[in-house]
């Protein structure tokens, strides 16, 4: 039975270490917050690094949550799980062990130094969009589905492949 919490979806990526594993353990931190409940995990993606190209290719996938957290807070705990998993800070869009966006949420818009959501940048992202199509079938931003997002990229679902179908 729905419970009329927001659902929300978070992107996650590693390209660092034991990619599948830190994207296990997010998962599992995810799910054992008292006020987040997860409802869905796309298929992982492996995806050539965009922005700055001299790392490995990275792990995504999308998971699909419940929560009765603002949004501030459940960003909070994300950035708590990033550096409990060995996050650290160098070079923007640099190699990483775990990076988790907060890509929507519910219906909110927010714009604060902190946050802004809709994530700014996920409708032109192939490894955000194409695990989130796996996920929702909805109209999610701006009058479009994520397949149709996805559909009106240049470079298509190009660089995403299935890397495997459950984690
Ligand atoms: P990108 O945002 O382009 O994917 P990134 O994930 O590499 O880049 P980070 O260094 O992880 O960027 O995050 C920079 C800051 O972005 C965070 O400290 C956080 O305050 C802010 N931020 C704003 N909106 C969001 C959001 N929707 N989800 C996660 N972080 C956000
Ligand atoms: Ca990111
Ligand atoms: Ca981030």
């Amino acid at each position: 039975m729905w419970s009329g919490l927001p659902i929300a979806y978070l992107s996650l990526g590693s390209n660092l270490g034991d990619r599948e594993d830190y994207l296990r353990q997010a998962i599992a931190k995810l799910s054992a917050h008292c006020e987040i409940k997860v409802l869905n995990t796309s298929a992982v993606y492996q995806t050539e690094a965009v922005g700055y190209e001299e790392q490995a290719d990275f792990l995504n996938l999308v998971v699909e949550i419940e929560s009765s957290l603002k949004p501030i807070e459940l960003l909070d705990f994300t950035q708590e799980i990033e550096n409990q998993l060995d996050r650290t800070r160098e070079i923007r869009w640099g190699p990483r062990t775990i990076d988790i966006d907060i890509i929507l949420f519910g219906q909110e818009e927010i714009n604060s130094p902190r946050l802004t959501i809709p994530h700014p940048r996920f409708h032109k992202r192939a490894f955000v969009l194409v695990p989130l199509a796996e996920l929702t079938k909805e109209v999610i931003y701006q009058g479009w589905t994520a397949a149709e997002l996805l559909a009106g990229l240049e470079a298509g679902d190009q660089g995403v492949e299935e890397y495997k179908n459950s984690l």
